[in-house]
C-alpha cells in the first residue's frame, strides 16, 4: 500500500480518515497542529492523540515534512533552498529575512510551462505540478518556520496552472487548525490565466499580484506568450470589478528594464491601465538571466516612475533586489538546475 502524505490534507480531510474508527474533529485539529504547528516529521511526536490513533495513522500515512537537500545564503542572508522529491522533481525556495518580516517564496511547479522570456525557470521547462503537501513543506520544513510571518507564491511555476493545490496550499496556511497567518500575508502572483484567476478571487482572501511586463498587448506578447491568450487588461479588468474585502491587496509587478518598457509612454500608458482602481504597482529591478544583453533600469529611473504614479494617485513603491548572488532573485530560480 502506499502511504498517504498528511501534510497537504486539511482538518476535515484528516477527520474524513480517521472517523470510521470512532476519532473525532479534534483528533483531526491535534494532528494539523502537530504537523502544521509543532512541525512535527515523525507520527510518534504528535501530540494530544491517543497512541491507539498514532498506530491507525502509521498503518496508511506519514507526516509528510521532508528536510531541504541543499542551501545556499547570499551575502544580504538571503537563503535559497533546493527540495527534491522521492519522484525526482526539482524545485526552489526563498526565504528572506528583513527587520519587520520573514518572507518564504515558495515554488508551485518544477519548472514552468509559460515560457516567459526574461526567466530562468522557463529555461528549466516543466516538470511537474507540486501537490499542496509539496507547497506547505517548503514552509514548515524550514529552520526558523515559527519566524515567518509572509509566505509570497512568487518562486518557481504559475500558480494559476496549478490552482488547486494553490488554493489547498492558501487554506492550510491561513486557517486557524493550519499555519494560521492572515490573508493579508500571503500574496499569490500570476501571469494572468484568466479561468485561474477568477476561481482564485472567488474561493481565496489571499492577496493577488499580476506581472506585467509590458502595458502594452502586443509588446507584452513578446515577454509573456500568454498575453496571447489572456490579455492583460482582461484580468485587470476582473481585479477591478472584484469587492476588495478585509484589506485585501491586488497589485501589479513590474520588473523593470532599461530602454525597454521604462519610458516615459510605458509610464503614461502604465497609468492608464490602473486608472483609479487601487491596484498597486511594485516595481522591481530586472535580473538577467544568461547571455542576455538586457539590463536593469536604474534607481534613478525606478524612483521617477514611482514618484509619478503617486502624484498621479496610484500607489506605488520600489522593491530591493534580494538574493541576486545565489541566483535567489525575481526570475532567476532554476538558473542553477539541470
Ligand atoms: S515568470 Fe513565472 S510564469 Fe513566467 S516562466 Fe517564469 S515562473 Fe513561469
Amino acid at each position: 500500500m502506499v502511504k498517504k502524505s498528511l501534510c497537504g490534507l486539511t482538518a476535515e480531510e484528516i477527520y474524513n480518515l480517521i472517523s470510521p474508527s470512532g476519532f473525532n474533529l479534534s483528533h483531526a485539529v491535534s494532528i494539523t497542529n502537530s504537523i502544521y504547528k509543532k512541525r512535527r516529521e515523525e507520527i510518534s511526536g504528535f501530540a494530544k492523540i491517543p497512541q491507539k490513533l498514532r498506530d491507525e495513522l502509521e498503518s496508511f500515512s506519514f507526516s509528510g515534512i521532508f528536510q531541504p537537500a541543499a542551501y545556499e545564503i547570499s551575502a544580504d542572508k538571503t537563503v535559497k533552498y533546493l527540495f527534491r522529491t522521492d519522484t525526482g522533481k526539482e524545485y526552489e525556495t526563498v526565504c528572506i529575512p528583513d527587520a519587520k518580516r520573514n518572507t518564504i517564496c515558495v515554488s508551485t511547479q518544477s519548472g514552468c510551462r509559460m515560457g516567459c522570456r526574461f526567466c530562468a525557470t522557463a529555461r528549466y521547462g516543466f516538470r511537474g505540478n507540486l501537490t499542496a503537501g509539496e507547497i506547505i513543506n517548503q514552509v514548515i520544513s524550514l529552520p526558523d518556520a515559527e519566524k515567518i510571518t509572509h509566505v509570497v507564491f512568487m518562486g518557481m511555476g504559475e500558480p494559476m496552472d496549478n490552482i488547486e493545490n494553490v488554493l489547498k496550499a492558501c487554506e492550510i496556511l491561513t486557517a486557524e487548525w493550519g499555519l494560521a497567518l492572515s490573508p493579508r500575508n500571503v500574496t499569490v502572483s500570476t501571469v494572468g490565466l484568466t479561468s485561474g484567476v477568477e476561481t482564485f478571487l472567488r474561493s481565496s482572501l489571499c492577496n493577488l499580484t499580476l506581472s506585467l511586463g509590458s502595458p502594452f498587448a502586443e509588446e507584452r506578447k513578446s515577454v509573456v506568450p500568454a498575453e496571447f491568450h489572456y490579455p492583460v487588461y482582461t484580468i485587470i479588468e476582473m481585479m477591478k470589478r472584484y469587492p476588495r474585502e478585509k484589506k485585501r491587496r491586488f497589485s501589479l509587478a513590474y520588473v523593470m528594464i532599461n530602454a525597454w518598457n521604462d519610458s516615459d509612454s510605458h509610464l503614461e500608458e502604465l497609468k492608464i491601465l490602473v486608472g483609479s482602481s487601487g491596484i498597486r504597482v511594485n516595481l522591481l529591478p530586472y535580473h538577467p538571466v544568461t547571455n542576455d544583453p538586457n539590463t536593469s533600469s536604474s534607481s534613478e529611473r525606478m524612483q521617477y516612475f514611482k514618484h509619478n504614479l503617486i502624484v498621479s494617485g496610484i500607489s506605488a513603491s520600489v522593491r530591493k533586489s534580494r538574493g541576486s548572488d545565489i541566483s535567489a532573485a525575481c526570475g532567476l530560480l532554476a538558473a542553477g538546475l539541470k
